[in-house]
């Protein structure tokens, strides 16, 4: 499927290879400053990761499902003269997810701030001062880590050099884990608010306290479903560009950056179509940039021995499902459940450090039929279920063609023990992700679920740059980027990376149309 619209001849031309949410966005916001774009892709739909799959009247949201901080969405699209919420409607959800442990007890996290107390108090009283400190931290990172350092460009060690005591004042070396662990004993609320690096990748127990900001993101902005899931915020961008003039070609995978004299020049397409640019972004994974598409180029920083040694967020399992005759079933089950398993520390040291397959799993439950009864045929419910799992970069690694099927079926005993009683009589549609999926539907580097892991030492400056260290003419947006993985860091990467980008050189036409 190829679109084109054709832009004002002599405009500047820009191409972006991925259509992922931070290639769509950085498309964007190039058409804004006056570029030709042409975004590319090999999936037959824009949204990456974000995208949707539809089997038997059922449509699966593959990746994101929490939307939160709407307001570098709609940043986003006022940037290119247009409101956000004419294109789509966001349901802010309440709750927002409900944690259950295997002794039954229960987290329901909310919005409201003495609803959340009043949990906190059942679980464990004396905890409550401390959360209520936690709850300060965030804030204090949320203003330091995201308005600040995540709004802008890290290329420079200076940028850095000039944080470093700000970050030695937040304790940025200690972990998200060991933070909660400070301000709360109960171990179910240390669980309850260090978890969330798993939703971009990162372990808990390693990855830097300033992760604690999402806390605060979600009290303060609430979480949030896109009617029609985050495809539907995909296809929208996707209009926004068209309507700029820009160009997307889909099922088409670029197969090397071009370079002449010494900066990008355009991408060859697998099959050898060549199309040339003044300027390349890659939505790509930087990972599959450097060591794929760049591989010609002598590289000073992103070599494939640096590549190498960086730590890669885990994989994942996810196992999509369509049930009948369940709308009326389940009725305690909401959009968002997290069902914890016995370990933690352990289970999370099998996933990023052994590279273990556990026996036992945690998993996040998405039932977006509750919010959008659309997802699902009559009577039915839409549900994935997601595992975090080792990727593929482990020694020893696990044997996916003869273990996703057995997994799966430990993944339903658990949910019919756990959450969905009776479930296996009522699945009428099955889809499986694995690592390897990852790896060959988005070329994510050793099949990872974010890409780079978010730890201190690859973030920011150390992460690979929006304005390529390698090549001029070359930028990057997406999750293995500054400020990183998730919605609103990947819309980030974009607005970055608009600002490293020089403005379009206006054609000669327009600017004797301007002066007459
Ligand atoms: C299961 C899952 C659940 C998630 N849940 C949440 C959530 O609830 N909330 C949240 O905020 N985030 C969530 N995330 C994270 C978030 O979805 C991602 O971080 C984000 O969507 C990644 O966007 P990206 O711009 O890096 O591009 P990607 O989505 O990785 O897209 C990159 C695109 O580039 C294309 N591409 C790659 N190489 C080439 C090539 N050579 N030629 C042509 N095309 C190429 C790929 O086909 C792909 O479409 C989730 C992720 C997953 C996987």
């Amino acid at each position: 499927m190829s679109e084109s619209k054709g832009a004002s001849p002599g405009a500047s031309r820009a191409i972006v290879i991925g259509a992922g949410l931070g290639g769509l966005a950085s498309a964007m916001r190039l058409g804004a400053k006056g570029y030709a774009v042409t975004v590319i892709d090999r999936l037959d739909r824009p949204g990456g990761r974000g995208s949707s799959i539809t089997q038997g009247g059922h449509r699966f949201d593959l990746g994101p499902t929490i939307v939160t901080v709407p307001q570098g969405l709609r940043d986003l699209w006022a940037a290119c003269g247009r409101d956000f919420d004419r294109d789509i409607t966001l349901r802010p959800m309440d709750p927002f997810y409900e944690i259950r442990w295997q002794d039954g007890s229960t987290f329901t996290m909310r919005g409201d701030d003495a609803a959340m107390e009043a949990e906190v108090a059942r679980l464990s009283p004396g905890d409550l001062e401390g959360y209520r400190k936690f709850l300060r931290d965030a804030e204090t990172r949320y203003w330091f880590g995201y308005e600040d350092l995540g709004r802008r460009p890290m290329h420079k060690l200076w940028d850095l050099v000039k944080v470093l005591p700000k970050f030695a004042w937040l304790r940025a070396d200690r972990s998200v884990h060991a933070h909660a662990a400070g301000r709360m004993r109960d171990p179910r609320l240390r669980f309850a608010f260090s978890f969330h690096p798993l939703f971009i990748g990162g372990d808990p127990f390693r990855v830097t306290s300033m992760y604690a900001l999402v806390s605060h993101l979600e009290r303060a902005f609430g979480v949030h479903y896109a009617m029609g899931g985050v495809q539907a915020i995909a296809q929208a961008m996707a209009q926004v560009i068209r309507d700029q003039g820009g160009v997307l070609k889909m099922g088409a995978e670029v197969d090397e950056i071009t370079v002449d004299r010494g900066r990008a020049s355009g991408v060859t397409l697998k099959g050898g179509e060549r199309l040339d640019a003044d300027v390349v972004v890659s939505n790509a994974d930087a990972g599959h940039t450097y060591t794929r598409l760049l591989r010609h180029q002598t590289r000073r920083r992103w070599t494939d021995a640096r590549l190498k040694r960086t730590r890669w967020s885990m994989g994942l399992y996810v196992w999509y499902f369509g049930t009948h005759g369940t709308r009326d079933m389940w009725r305690d089950v909401g959009h968002h459940s997290i069902v914890v398993g016995p370990r933690y520390r352990e289970h999370i040291k099998d996933i990023f450090i052994r590279g273990k397959l556990a026996d036992d799993m945690s998993l996040y439950v998405h039932r977006p039929s509750v919010t959008d009864p659309s997802v699902a045929p009559t009577g039915g419910d839409t549900f994935y279920v997601l595992s975090p799992v080792p990727h593929l970069g482990h020694d020893n690694g696990v044997d996916w063609a003869a273990q996703a099927e057995p997994y799966r079926q430990k993944m339903l005993t658990m949910l019919e023990e756990r959450l969905l009683p009776g479930l296996s009589a009522h699945v009428s549609e099955s889809l499986v992700f694995t690592p390897e999926t990852f790896r060959d539907r988005y070329l994510s580097p050793l099949g990872a679920g974010f890409s780079i892991e978010p730890r201190i030492l690859q973030s920011a400056w150390f992460r690979p740059h929006n304005v390529s260290e390698e090549l001029p003419g070359l930028y990057l947006a997406g999750a293995g980027t500054h400020p990183g993985a998730g919605v609103p860091g990947v819309i980030g990467t974009a607005e970055v990376l608009a600002r490293l980008v020089p403005d379009a050189a206006v054609p000669r036409a327009h600017l004797r149309m301007a002066a007459e």
